[in-house]
């Protein structure tokens, strides 16, 4: 087990010297606390969650999960601005960040994507062998491997055989897991250690090369001294009930962020670097989330399996991507349409329900503004193109479930009724209102994004934080546009690319 300290066993104000103080346990704060205390930095990681060992995780309801290690107990809402539905973002908040809760799906980035990001944001050193040493670098730590077939549920073994018939074809997803037995617990934290998050992986090296984890530890702000990051200041969470308690102050030679993409930019702004560019906080991509959900006949129990296992991309230029997914039974009988007794009726009917999911590779619109108390207030504006794929994509899903034999289909619509074969062709999606559509997040991004120039970005391609001195972002706040695939993966690689060069750079004295 990581040797943690919790910010909730110290009563008194905690003061703290460090090379490098790295704020964030996530997948991007890990990959850099390991690179650098590696490299004989002393480190200090500092995290707002708590530990939760993997082994405490089998004994946990997914309520409870939700509760110690998701932000927000998984409520969390970007608010849709216009013609935008309100989405459901969630993000972890424990020692691990939300790399814990993942499905465990990687994806490098598409070429496509790389082409974007050279000719559009002028970031020319990003092409596939600049990145290929670092991803093969993450993909050996974590154990990027393929989902084999025979771990597919039935719900998408169902899925990938309608889609077949409908022209569509799947491909098989990788995770980053070991000894998976493909119980489908992944989004609640992995009970047998086979999910490779950095919990398991690079904080424990980070550890053993003598970096310094402290956990219930909330970062206010960067301490600045003229344009030079000198440390952070924060509070323990050792007040009643977990509140912020104690001050903590740390004062480090460097100071890496790793917030993530809804943390970040507030960090920056509460300590008064605001750059030039006037970006801090805007450009925010979700790849905003649909799910569809097919009742059959005979029994489906998706749950039975890799959450995740399959993907189809034919869709991508026009800027959808399907992707598997399953939640756990009593979550899915929550999600049903009705009350009461019909409720009730719906809800015997999950061991019948499969379920596919899609993400729209969106332009962004979305905002992370301060809010009042810790937590951000965050907005989100859909592009007219992005909005109208929503329709497209419900009807690609639901096609696909027909096709192997679906009695009935539940649309991400409140309020709408399950929709058999012809109700769900003549359903008129185009002038369902945004507020009635059901949309979730895993992947905010883009926030601090990078890029060539101090007028258009906030941090440069190795993410040095424009006009200052010793502070860094690493986290997925830096991804300059959407990916249309997982964000893992990149994250970490862009981290570990950055890492690399911090190491080879003294630090200011
Ligand atoms: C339910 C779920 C499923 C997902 N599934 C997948 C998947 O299958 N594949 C994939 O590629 N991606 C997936 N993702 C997305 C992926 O986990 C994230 O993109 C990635 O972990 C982001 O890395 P990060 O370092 O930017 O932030 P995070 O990993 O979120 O880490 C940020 C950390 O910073 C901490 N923090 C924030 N503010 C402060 C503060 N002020 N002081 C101290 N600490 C602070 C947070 O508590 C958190 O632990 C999923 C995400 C979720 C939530
Ligand atoms: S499906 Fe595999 S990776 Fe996911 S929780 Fe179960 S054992 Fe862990």
């Amino acid at each position: 087990m990581i040797p943690v300290q919790s910010g909730r066993d110290h009563t008194e104000r905690l003061e703290l010297s460090c090379d490098v103080v790295v704020v964030g346990s996530g997948a991007s704060g890990a990959v850099v606390a390991c690179t650098m205390a590696e490299a004989g930095y002393d480190v200090l990681v500092l995290e707002e969650g708590p530990f939760v060992p993997y082994t405490d995780y089998g004994a946990m309801r997914p309520s409870e999960s939700l509760r110690y290690t998701w932000r927000g107990a998984a409520v969390t809402v970007a608010y849709g601005l216009g013609d935008t539905p309100h989405i459901n973002m969630t993000m972890g908040r424990v020692v691990g960040g939300s790399s814990v809760l993942t499905g465990g799906v990687c994806f490098r980035v598409p070429p496509s994507i790389l082409h974007r990001w050279r000719t559009e944001r002028g970031i020319a050193e990003m092409t596939e062998e600049e990145l290929e040493p670092y991803y093969q670098e993450v993909e050996t730590a974590v154990h990027v491997e393929e989902v084999p077939e025979e771990m597919r549920s039935r719900s998408t073994k169902l899925f990938v055989l309608g889609a077949a018939r409908r022209g569509i074809e799947m491909r098989p997803m990788k995770r980053n897991t070991e000894g998976c037995n493909g119980c489908g617990r992944c989004n609640f934290g992995c009970p047998h250690g086979a999910k490779l998050s950095v919990d398991l992986t690079y904080l424990p090296r980070a550890a053993h090369h003598g970096a310094r984890i402290l956990a219930d530890c909330l970062v206010d702000r960067v301490t600045m001294k003229g344009d030079r990051a000198v440390g952070v200041t924060g509070r323990l969470l050792n007040g009643k009930h977990g509140k912020p308690g104690s001050e903590v102050v740390v004062h480090a030679r460097r100071v890496v962020l790793a917030a993530g993409a809804a943390f970040t930019p507030l960090l920056l702004k509460r300590s008064g670097v605001h750059g030039v560019s006037g970006q801090v906080g805007k450009n925010v991509t979700v790849h905003p989330g649909f799910r569809t959900i097919a009742l059959f006949d005979d029994k489906v129990e998706g749950w039975k399996g890799a959450m995740q296992s399959a993907y189809g991309d034919v869709h991508d230029p026009e800027g959808l991507t399907l992707t598997s997914l399953f939640i756990p039974p009593a979550v899915l009988a929550a999600t049903m349409p009705g009350v009461g007794p019909e409720l009730m009726r719906r809800a015997q009917n999950v061991p019948y329900l499969a379920l596919f999911g899609g993400i729209i590779h969106d332009e962004g619109g979305g905002r992370v503004w301060p809010g009042l108390g810790r937590e951000p207030i965050l907005t989100y504006r859909m592009a007219r193109h992005d909005r109208a794929l929503i329709p497209a994509l419900v009807r690609i899903m639901g096609e696909a479930f027909f096709a192997v034999g679906a009695k009935e289909i539940y649309i991400p619509v409140l309020g709408a009724p399950p929709l058999d074969a012809d109700a769900f062709r003549a359903f008129p999606f185009e002038t369902v209102k945004a507020r009635d559509i059901e949309c979730s997040s895993q992947h905010p991004l883009g926030s601090c994004r990078m890029g060539k120039t101090r007028e258009h970005s906030v941090v440069d391609p190795l993410g040095k934080v424009w006009d200052t001195r010793e502070l860094y972002v690493v986290d997925g706040s830096i991804v300059p546009t959407s990916l249309g695939v997982n964000p893992q993966l990149t994250i970490m690689t862009l981290a570990t690319r950055i890492a690399h060069r911090l190491r080879e750079t003294p630090l200011a004295s």
